[in-house]
């Protein structure tokens, strides 16, 4: 496929299929996003919700981040503040180098074509009145002064790439399946060629069957155009397929950052422990036999989070230090962060029961430049 002569930066021969280890594309630091809350009769500013609170990582040239993380716990806000769709309280982002939180709106809508979002819901993010041809179309109208001509070759194109029939292209979204829709808005997503994509539960609202398609096309996507993504789920199980590194999230914070093998076979959080402790297994016997871990009581809320760790209202593990001292974001493991004082007193003690002798004391991202 063509790449359109827009005004997107995507970097010639970018390492096609493969994580580019040695190229930061974006880069998250101290990432706050917080939501005002007003009260009383003079709407005075009584708090905020703390959607995102202090979140730092990075994501390489054809990596893919998943972050998962229970409902509310802040993952998505995080996706969009990554992409500006809401302004940031506090932090940086730089894409591709450049800091997109201080960018004045004209530069923002230029850098727009080299940073997509593929939402949740294909029926409520497409536009019902238009057809097919004209949602894809659409960033191209925004961005580029094409013929009508060139735009529907480009059309076809995106169809084709996402597996849609040009048939279809005079059609409405509402003759389409769930999966379909999706297809709709990954190919509107790639109109302008971008370099990354954040997926924001692409899958949540498709049949399980179509799930694993939509997953694998997105891999396909990735392979043919060095795409980088975020991709944002609630299912361990898809986010194992399909990531390369994975965050944890709870309560606006990431709790723990391990590449995927790392993380599903020896998670160090005991949030991560009790996540994946939910995730059923193919193996009837395993899944009859293993131990679960049930966490008990509900997520505190984000505009009162507890003292000291997040995590502390309702983890198994709980110690007095943790109710006192926030656990600082450490590489407990070469590329596996977490943030937990269980870690801390058996260092300690030197007792530790994770293999690295010397721990750095650093933020996740910090710690992945090492
Ligand atoms: Fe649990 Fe304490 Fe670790 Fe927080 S710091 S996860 S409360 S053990």
């Amino acid at each position: 496929m063509n790449a359109p002569d827009t005004p997107t930066d995507t970097a010639p021969g970018i390492g096609q299929n493969a994580t580019d280890r040695s190229r930061k594309l974006v880069e998250v630091k101290n990432l706050k996003l917080y939501f005002p809350v007003y009260g009383g009769l003079l709407r005075r500013h009584v708090g905020d919700v703390k959607a995102v609170d202090d979140v730092s990582f990075d994501i390489y040239e054809g990596e893919t981040l998943g972050i998962v993380g229970e409902s509310g716990c802040g993952k998505s806000t995080c996706g969009r503040a990554v992409l500006r769709l809401y302004e940031l309280t506090e932090g940086s982002v730089r894409i591709a180098g450049e800091d997109i939180a201080t960018l004045s709106p004209e530069k923002l809508r230029r850098k727009r074509p080299s940073m997509q979002m593929v939402f949740q819901d294909p029926q409520a993010s497409l536009n019902p009145r238009m057809t097919v041809a004209s949602i894809i179309g659409e960033p191209l109208d925004e961005h580029t002064d094409w013929s009508r001509a060139r735009k529907l070759e480009r059309i076809y194109e995106l169809m084709d790439a996402v597996g849609l029939n040009r048939d279809y292209a005079n059609r409405y979204p509402h003759a389409f399946s769930g999966g379909q829709r999706q297809r709709i808005g990954i190919a509107r997503a790639l109109a302008l060629n971008p370099r990354f994509i954040v997926c924001d539960e692409p899958i949540a609202a498709l049949d399980v069957s179509i799930q694993a398609q939509v997953v694998n096309l997105l891999e396909e996507l990735q392979e043919q155009f060095g795409l980088t993504y975020m991709f944002i789920s609630h299912d361990l199980s898809m986010v194992r397929h399909i990531a390369d590194r994975v965050a944890v999230m709870y309560l606006g914070k990431i709790v723990e950052l391990a590449p995927v093998s790392m993380l599903y076979e020896s998670p160090l959080h005991p949030y991560t422990e009790a996540l994946l402790s939910a995730v059923p297994e193919a193996d009837p016997f395993t899944e009859t036999h293993k131990e679960r871990v049930v966490l008990k009581g509900d997520v505190p809320s984000p505009s009162n989070p507890p003292k000291g760790c997040n995590f502390c209202t309702r983890c198994p593990k709980v110690m007095e230090i943790c109710r006192q001292f926030e656990p600082p974001v450490r590489e407990h493991r070469p590329g596996q962060f977490a943030a937990c004082h269980l870690y801390e007193e058996t260092r300690t003690a030197g007792t530790s029961g994770v293999t690295r002798s010397e721990h750095n004391e650093t933020s996740v991202q910090q710690g992945e430049d090492a």
